[in-house]
């Protein structure tokens, strides 16, 4: 399920290699071990635009790493949140953290139906950034900008239904 979420974004101004060669280095500089999972959370981090949960994270890796477990994706996680290299996005009316792994300016849209959290490249949110930076003397490590509502897919089922 995950794996058609996984696309070659538009407008990502990181590459997936950089940001995983990133998330690897924080790891290592947090002190935690270099670990076979932790490699291969790292890479799924890196390569993916579905702003998993944790536990979405965990049963995408399991058939692969029949070792890992849900608290190492979370410790993994943590980490990544705490250096600003992975946002936790709250809830898409699930009740389950998603998480956010593209940091460049964009806006987040949350399906109040299937849960999808889906990107919107707005460079804009860029240009914003600097002026709340401006305007209130904080230091911005980084921003979520999340719209509810429901998806166009839901949107059109729920027509379906009712037709
Ligand atoms: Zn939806």
């Amino acid at each position: 399920m995950a794996s058609t979420n996984v696309s070659t974004s538009t407008a990502q101004n990181s590459s997936a290699a950089q940001r995983e060669a990133r998330f690897l280095d924080a790891l290592q500089a947090a002190g935690l071990r270099l670990t076979a999972q932790r490699r291969a959370i790292c890479h799924y981090l890196a390569n993916t635009d579905s702003h998993p949960t944790a536990q979405q994270i965990y049963e995408d890796l399991k058939p692969q790493f029949p070792s890992l477990s849900l608290a190492t994706v979370y410790n993994t996680l943590d980490v990544l949140v705490r250096l600003g290299l992975v946002y936790a996005l709250g809830g898409a009316g699930d009740r389950a953290v998603h998480y956010e792994t593209n940091t460049d300016p964009h806006i987040n849209l949350a399906c109040l139906v299937c849960h999808r959290v889906v990107d919107l490249p707005m460079p804009e949110v860029g240009a914003w950034e600097s002026r709340v930076a401006e305007a209130s003397g904080f230091k911005i490590f980084g921003a979520r900008l999340v719209y509810y509502g429901i998806c166009p897919e839901c949107q059109r089922r729920s027509q379906d239904v009712s037709h």
